[in-house]
């Protein structure tokens, strides 16, 4: 075992946030509601550019991996009742924003959100169309699941302007995918490639896991390769986190199924060294892009962006966010929806904005949140210059086991992260984060 592996494995157990907000989902509260929420949209700028996020939780098939907030359906009825309470839910913010809001970004993310018909995109997106002004550059961006994929749900996303995809691959190891219960070629997923790039749709995303169950190295290994050859612009290469307490259908999963933590950094390095041979870039602790894609060109320099969907280019302030279970925000605080779909639906239904809970930012929490950005951004931060730039007081904080390891370095007021330890970035973030330890919040490992 080499020494990185060996300081990796000693630190992997740390439980801490994966740092996709500031503060994080576990400290939002029931005092943020509809009410204040409807005084912040009042407030929001229509010189300052906004992005919408639409969640559509249903799946035709249960994946035993997911830990996605769906359910899975193979009737429509309930797909059409959400919509629904979608044109329900816009209408209400319809009333509370200020008009001409400029969108610079949509993400339709679930669950499936393909499984609306093409009827329903036109209901949904004609809806937000007639509240939000979408500007000519805007990123329409949706995700995609192969295997209920084809040629006509390409013409109906090219119809409604999307131009961004993130497609789910995760392993084309077949005893992987019986163990997930998602099958799904590689011929299955170069088509859905083939039916975005021939309408239009030339800018794709990938989704990859490792430390699945019966995954290994080398088929790790290979499925990067055959990825590459399906040559998307950007990747995200995710952890598996295995958390039955939270999710029950994980218990499908056999724990004697899953590779140790040493053995998910190595099918972790794999995929990296695959991607980094290729030619990608690597983009903070767990995505990579082509180097002229944008992602790439803000990583290189120091502008990158984190929110609940990841590494992004979105520097929105504001996230207006439907559907149940969605997390929005804007400049004064964290709201979401409720997550259950009853009762996301009871509220729309009954005239109220579906609030259920969020967290007002204090000036304390935007200085903090700069730093936890930075470091998950550029693994460095220099924690003076932020504190200054917030007229505050630079917060002290504990993390000589970090550079006692050789982890962190300081370097003439920079704390920087040595990039060999880039999957331990959430621990010198957690360093800033003013309410690690309070309330019973559970985090999955960091490696
Ligand atoms: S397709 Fe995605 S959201 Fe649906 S069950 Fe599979 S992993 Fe979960």
């Amino acid at each position: 075992m080499t020494d990185r592996i060996e300081t990796l494995l000693q630190f992997a157990e740390r439980r801490t946030p994966r740092y996709t907000s500031y503060p994080t989902a576990p400290h939002f509260h029931a005092g943020v509601g509809e009410q204040l929420y409807t005084q912040w949209l009042k407030r929001l700028n229509s010189q300052k550019s906004i992005s919408l996020y639409v969640h559509i939780p249903y799946c035709r098939e249960l994946c035993w991996y997911c830990g996605c907030n769906m359910r899975a359906t193979r009737s429509d009825d309930p797909i059409a009742k959400y919509v629904e309470g979608l044109l329900q839910e816009i209408a209400l913010l319809s009333a509370r924003v200020t008009p001409d809001l400029h969108v610079s970004h949509l993400a339709f993310g679930g669950g499936t959100p393909t499984i609306l018909s093409d009827g329903q995109f036109d209901q949904v997106m004609g809806a937000l169309r007639s509240v939000f002004t979408f500007e000519d550059t805007a990123e329409l961006a949706i995700e995609i699941d192969p295997r209920t994929f084809d040629a006509e749900k390409a013409k109906t996303l090219a119809k409604h302007g999307f131009n961004r995809a993130s497609v789910g691959i995760q392993s084309f190891d077949p005893e992987v995918q019986k163990a997930i219960n998602r099958i799904q070629s590689y011929d299955m997923t170069k088509r859905c490639f083939d039916h975005l790039r021939e309408v239009g749709i030339t800018k794709i995303n990938g989704d990859l896991l490792y430390g699945l169950p019966y995954q290994t190295r080398g088929s790790a290994w290979s499925t990067a390769e055959a990825v590459v050859s399906l040559d998307p612009d950007r990747l995200a290469v995710f952890g598996y986190a295995h958390v039955p307490h939270m999710k029950s259908h994980q218990n499908l999963i056999p724990q004697e199924s899953l590779p140790d933590a040493e053995a998910r950094l190595r099918q972790e390095d794999a995929i990296g060294d695959v991607l980094i041979n290729a030619g990608y870039q690597r983009i903070g602790i767990d995505h990579y892009a082509k180097p002229y894609d944008r992602l790439a060109v803000l990583a290189r320099e120091g502008q990158l962006n984190r929110n609940f969907q990841g590494y992004t280019t979105d520097d929105a302030k504001t996230i207006i966010a439907l559907g149940a279970s969605s997390i929005g925000r804007t400049p004064e605080g964290y709201v979401q929806n409720h997550t259950h779909v009853r009762d996301w639906a009871l509220s729309v239904s009954s005239g109220k904005l579906p609030i259920a809970k969020g967290v007002e930012f204090t000036p304390e929490d935007l200085m903090r949140a700069d730093m936890i950005e930075r470091i998950m951004c550029d693994l460095r931060v220099v924690p003076d210059r932020i504190a200054e730039a917030h007229s505050a007081d630079c917060p002290d904080i504990e993390i000589e086991d970090l550079i006692t390891a050789g982890i962190v370095k300081r370097d003439s007021g920079a704390l920087v992260l040595d990039p060999d330890y880039r999957p331990l970035a959430r621990l010198l973030a957690a360093a800033f984060d003013a309410y690690l330890g309070e309330g019973r919040a559970k985090h999955s490992v960091s490696v």
